[in-house]
């Protein structure tokens, strides 16, 4: 008991500048609350003689340390920045698409206030919120009517329910896929009250077995676009356009879930990707072609390769997307102001031609790789200079997130000479910002690509900080 003695009073810390301080930026009461904690820990560290704090000022210091080190710690949010450089380019587990200044700034300025979210200005009426991206929707689609849901999964959920529940959905056995994270496409009918109708086989499905399975019990035709796996060999699926015409035939609404949210190559200029970006983008579904084709409704991602915040559109023809905006999930589902202003904002970048140059995931697909080449030797070059071991190598990015399954695109690595690779993995996971790479070959790489050029000289010092400290 004796050896505690030397601990300082609460009321003497707690009238500590230092600890002041902690009150001024925590809150008196936390800080009160993780005082008493680290008194106690000390005390009972001091009786069973696990520490040497022999004087009162040594006690003190150490119990402002640990107090300084335990606010910082839990107050620090779980949600954090951290810098990409695995080169996967819609990362769902790092938040997807990173948003355009553009979309901020939208995103700012109606968060900040009060809106016209439900207010229309010339009456003084209440007015609905979905008309806010119909015009953006229709110039980006070329659909005559849109809205946003909280996510495509929820969007082609709201769908069903509204056209075709309690009737059956013609599906090919060839698009019963799970995009991942529960989204299965079976569940997602069956959550919206409509039955599954099965045609055709795994491999190949014709326009006559969709044709075969119509009956006064079908409510609409469903294409899934298997967007996160390829099947080569002997495969077949009509066209869009032909199951288009087929719909029409039978009056039935044909949906596609197209999932991407891929707009197409001609809202950029020509020169806008490099000839390999191009070939890749140009492999992959878009939404205006869908449209085009005949599609009644489509519904697909914001935040993959459109590049926005967190959305489900669903575009299409206006007196079903009535339909949807009238139905009771319609409000569960619905998406908040900050988002609409986010959305309008990224699709007028595509509508306006400056996509490939603002919007970051599309600016990432359109880098010409000796633009990624020439930061990745600057890096490499900074970082032997400073004594870590490193090179350069082609490598690979990838670009994720359910679309282009499979797809790549040329890349430099910057590739780190260390031994237990996964270790350093972890180490630089866990700096000030965490740096998440990835190991190619059992050497930790990381590829530029998915990384903003001002943060390079922040992957400097985070990797510099890890490999200069002693190892475990
Ligand atoms: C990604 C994807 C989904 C799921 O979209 P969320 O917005 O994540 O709900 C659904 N369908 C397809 C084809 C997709 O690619």
């Amino acid at each position: 008991m004796s050896r505690a003695r030397v601990i300082p009073a609460v009321d003497h810390l707690l009238g500590l500048p230092a600890v002041q301080a902690l009150a001024a930026a925590h809150g008196p009461r936390r800080v009160r609350q993780a005082l008493d904690e680290e008194v106690d820990r000390l005390r009972a560290a001091l009786v069973a003689g696990q520490t040497d704090a022999a004087t009162r000022e040594s006690a003190g210091a150490l119990i402002v340390e640990r107090l300084q080190h335990h606010l910082g710690e839990t107050s620090e949010s779980s949600l954090r920045p951290v810098i990409n450089a695995t080169g996967v380019i819609i990362h769902t587990n790092l938040g997807r698409a990173p948003l355009s200044p553009e979309a901020l700034d939208a995103m700012r300025r109606v968060g900040a206030g009060y809106s016209t979210l439900e207010f229309d200005l010339a009456t003084g009426q209440r007015g609905a919120r979905h008309q806010h991206l119909t015009t953006a929707l229709r110039e980006a689609t070329g659909a005559e009517a849109g809205v946003a849901t909280n996510n495509t999964a929820a969007g082609l959920t709201l769908t069903l329910a509204a056209i075709a529940a309690g009737r059956e959905v013609i599906l090919s056995r060839g698009e019963l896929v799970e995009i991942g994270g529960g989204f299965r496409i079976p569940e997602i009918l069956q959550g919206s009250g409509a039955r599954l109708r099965e045609v055709g086989t795994t491999n190949r499905t014709r326009v006559a077995d969709y044709g075969a399975a119509i009956s006064e019990r079908t409510g609409a035709i469903l294409r899934v676009h298997p967007s996160n796996f390829r099947m080569e060999g002997f495969t077949e699926r009509p066209a869009l356009a032909e199951l288009a015409a087929l719909a029409r035939r039978f009056s039935l609404p044909l949906i596609e879930d197209q999932g991407s949210g891929w707009l197409g190559l001609d809202l950029f200029a020509t020169h806008a990707f490099p000839a390999e970006a191009r070939l890749l983008l140009a492999r992959e579904p878009a939404v205006r072609d869908s449209i085009r084709d005949g599609a009644d409704l489509v519904a697909f991602s914001a935040d993959k390769l459109l590049g926005g915040p967190q959305a489900g559109l669903v575009v299409g023809r206006a007196d079903l997307i009535a339909r949807l905006g009238r139905h009771p999930l319609m409000r569960a589902v619905r998406v908040d102001k900050i988002t609409y202003a986010g959305l309008e904002a990224t699709l007028r970048a595509f509508t306006s031609g400056r996509a490939a140059e603002t919007v970051p995931v599309v600016r990432m697909l359109a880098l010409p790789l000796d633009a990624i080449a020439r930061r990745a030797t600057r890096l490499a070059d900074l970082l032997r200079a400073s004594g870590v071991e490193c090179d350069t190598a082609a490598g690979l990015s990838t670009i994720g997130g359910g679309s282009l399954p499979g797809e790549t695109l040329s890349t430099r690595l910057v590739r780190l000479d260390t031994g237990a690779p996964d270790r350093v993995l972890a180490a630089l996971r866990a700096g000030r910002p965490p740096l998440i790479a990835r190991i190619v070959d059992d050497r930790v790489c990381l590829d530029l690509r998915t990384v903003p050029e001002v943060d390079d000289d922040v992957v400097v010092r985070a990797v510099r900080d890890v490999m200069s400290a002693p190892r475990p």
